[in-house]
């Protein structure tokens, strides 16, 4: 052990050549020799002849040393190293050095497992996502090669017709030609004979052609190349949309569910809450103190999707509700009772109301937010329809029946007036 042979060095540099013990008060000669100061005035003491160093024989008649503090100082700090006490204390100390250094590892080494599941988990998600993305790609592909197979087969279909029709008036035309030439030639050899026929038999030559083909109307070309021209890729794009799901669903309010403040449009697509209260048929569906109302259809299985035209509204909620929430008492939005939702408040203050709310930062303030439901997975999810960002998810969704849920919020005089609407994609 390098350390232990190096102390023992120093332990043996630091004694006195006399008592052969640590020095106490060391002194230096002028030979440079080091003694304890009561050893070297006794050895001198004890000398016969001249005052003499020990180790080096010089002389010394004026008995002069001087007191080296730095090396008392020293040999105190060695001899305080060297005792039991302080053994103890650095044994603990390494002790518990030892301790905390185990401890960390086992932090460390803690946190790489869990690191390392995060990297499994990740690779299992990405791999998963992966699938389900190829997977829709794949129905995409589908939808638009069935498409394009039906498109082309209406296509070939109309040709087709057409050509029969064609061939078949060639066919007339044929017919009546090998008619008119039976005749032409019965007219010729009647001509030749003119001398040898009777008068009669000329007489009763026809002089109009036997045969009449019907006219077929003229092929129309345009037309054909019209009917399959236009904006090929939106008509298609239009078709595909009637396949794809969810597609948006075309919702509408239910104002047996709305409280006595909202009114609506006629076509059941708009409401705005108006400050005072019109007269309604009583409803246990009815909301009876928030402003909130739900959408007339309610969903217990599947995939649905739909928009709603928020605008420049100051304060909204929307989403989802169970359909058993209750609707006489003013109850807090959160999944707890029912509700999975977003709202707005402030202007620019964007929260889901989960447990607890969850401040948003869209990228730009969504003026038409796009509401998700998985009835299997048990998620609701929000986008802002406008560029399909992802806005927010809640996750163990669970009811028997979801509604989609609106609260308008009070208008504030003209500040929040502006309707909240169901948006309906064309198709
Ligand atoms: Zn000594
Ligand atoms: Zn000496």
């Amino acid at each position: 052990m390098a350390g232990g042979s190096r102390d023992r060095s120093l332990r043996e540099e630091l004694t006195c050549a006399i008592c052969c013990e640590l020095f106490s008060e060391p002194v230096m000669l002028d030979c440079m020799h080091h003694f304890c100061k009561g050893c070297i005035l006794a050895y001198w003491d004890s000398c016969a002849r001249v005052p003499s160093c020990p180790q080096c024989r010089r002389t010394f008649p004026s008995r002069a040393f001087r007191t080296h503090y730095l090396l008392s100082g020293l040999v105190e700090k060695v001899r305080r190293c060297g005792s039991e006490e302080h053994q103890q204390k650095m044994q603990k100390r390494l002790e518990d050095a030892l301790q905390a250094r185990q401890k960390e590892m086992e932090n460390l080494l803690q946190r790489k497992r869990v690191v390392q599941e995060d990297i499994c988990s990740l690779t299992k998600v990405a791999g998963e996502l992966n699938f389900k993305i190829r997977a829709e790609f794949a129905r995409l592909h589908q939808i638009l090669e069935e498409e394009e197979r039906s498109v082309l087969a209406e296509l070939g279909q109309k040709e087709e017709q057409s050509l029969a029709q064609l061939h078949r008036h060639v066919g007339q035309l044929e017919e009546g030609m090998a008619v008119l030439q039976r005749d032409i030639e019965h007219v010729k050899q009647t001509l030749s004979k003119m001398e040898d026929v009777s008068l009669l038999e000329v007489e009763s030559l026809d002089i109009r052609p036997s045969v009449h083909v019907e006219t077929q109307p003229a092929l129309d070309l345009q037309h054909y190349r019209d009917s399959h021209s236009g904006p090929l890729q939106y008509i298609f794009w239009r078709h595909m949309l009637r396949s794809i799901c969810p597609a948006p669903a075309p919702l509408t309010f239910d104002p047996e569910s709305a409280h006595p403040n909202l009114f609506f449009s006629r076509d059941l697509t708009a409401v705005t809450e108006r400050n005072r209260a019109q007269p309604v048929p009583i409803s246990p569906r009815r909301f009876r103190q928030c402003v909130n109302v739900l959408g007339s259809q309610a969903f217990d299985s599947g995939r649905h999707y739909w928009e709603v035209w928020v605008g420049s509204k100051t304060k909204w909620d929307l989403g989802v509700a169970a359909d058993t929430v209750d609707r006489a008492a003013k109850v807090k939005l959160c999944p707890e009772n029912g509700y999975w939702t977003l709202r707005l408040r402030n202007r620019t203050e964007y929260w889901a109301t989960a447990t607890p709310w969850v401040r948003l930062t869209p990228r730009q303030p969504p003026r038409k937010v796009g509401v998700f439901l998985d009835c299997q997975e048990g998620t609701v999810s929000f986008f802002d329809a406008g560029d399909m960002s992802h806005l927010f998810t809640f996750h163990q969704v669970s009811a028997k029946r979801y509604c989609p849920f609106f609260s308008t919020c009070f208008s504030d005089g003209r500040d929040n007036v502006e309707p909240m609407r169901l948006c309906h994609l064309a198709l």
